[in-house]
């Protein structure tokens, strides 16, 4: 069974079974973007008690299945348009930046490009850069995804500020990868069954764009969505003769690489427990030294 992490999933949206399926099927991190809830929130208090269930709840019912839950935290940019509240919640964001699992600020971006989509996006990049986090980036979707990310790419690069090296650029396709990876920033392909990329297309890209800086997520949400994609792209993967490294460094070492960026990213017990035996063997020698 190869071992994998879900970059990028929407657990607010799932049922605990599927935490256990994904455990089954090797899932052992996962990270949640904040995203729009299916309905423009009222106030900043909606979005404070969405950060505490982001915070404090989902790692606690992840943990169950032994998988490490991570968030990053945003107001959407689909509830961009209402200026005066967006800038409330980046003002509130700072109280939960030093949560143990939060990785960052995401998913920002754009939705339909507009001006103040593009305000909050700059007002969110400015608040990442001056607390030193990594950025997650939601590219439009459909018709609108080529200019979007574009869009997002220049306002990336006229911040000198930007290291593209700490922002993953997420929902990328064929027409997109490039875009995104001959700016030196890494890129996530979201395997969804209706909007975006399909399993078989996702390997296509990989055979495209090669291996480098690429990952592959689920976005599972309340949409038509399936928390299983992942595994099933490593299917294909292996159905088409990729050899394992190449699947584990899609689909687990590329996402470690890049979140172990952020400090408060901690390893998973498979590696924690290999830690702990070396400072036991320390603590023995220590031991039949004082006996001595
Ligand atoms: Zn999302």
């Amino acid at each position: 069974m190869s071992f994998y992490i879900d970059p990028h999933i929407h657990m607010i949206s799932r049922i605990t079974d599927d935490y256990q399926r994904m455990a089954y099927c090797g899932c052992v991190a996962i990270t949640e973007p904040a995203f729009w809830a299916g309905f423009d929130r009222g106030s900043v208090e909606g979005f404070r008690d969405y950060f505490r269930h982001l915070t404090e709840y989902e790692p606690k019912r992840a943990a169950q299945f032994g998988i490490r839950h991570y968030s990053w935290l945003c107001i959407n940019a689909k509830e961009a348009e209402n200026v005066p509240l967006s800038r409330d919640v980046i003002a509130m964001i700072p109280e939960f930046l030093n949560k143990p699992n939060v990785l960052g600020i995401g998913e920002i971006g754009l939705n339909k490009n507009t001006k103040n989509e593009a305000i909050i996006f700059q007002e969110h990049l400015d608040l990442a850069m001056k607390s030193n986090e990594l950025i997650l980036i939601h590219t439009p979707h459909l018709e609108d995804k080529y200019k979007g990310t574009r869009m997002i790419i220049d306002m990336l690069k006229g911040d000198r500020r930007v290291k593209p090296e700490r922002v993953l650029i997420d929902h990328v396709e064929e027409h997109t990868v490039r875009l995104a990876l001959d700016g030196g920033f890494w890129c996530g392909m979201t395997l969804y069954p209706t909007t975006k990329c399909t399993p078989q297309r996702a390997v296509d890209i990989i055979e495209m764009a090669g291996t480098d800086r690429i990952m592959a997520n689920s976005a599972g949400d309340w949409g038509k969505s399936d928390p299983m994609a992942v595994p099933e792209m490593i299917q294909e993967m292996k159905r088409r003769g990729h050899p394992e490294s190449a699947i584990r460094k899609v689909v687990y070492n590329n996402p470690l690489t890049f979140f172990r960026q952020c400090s408060r990213w901690q390893d998973w017990p498979v590696e924690d427990s290999a830690a702990t035996k070396k400072k036991e063997k320390v603590r023995v020698k220590g031991t039949e030294r004082a006996i001595q």
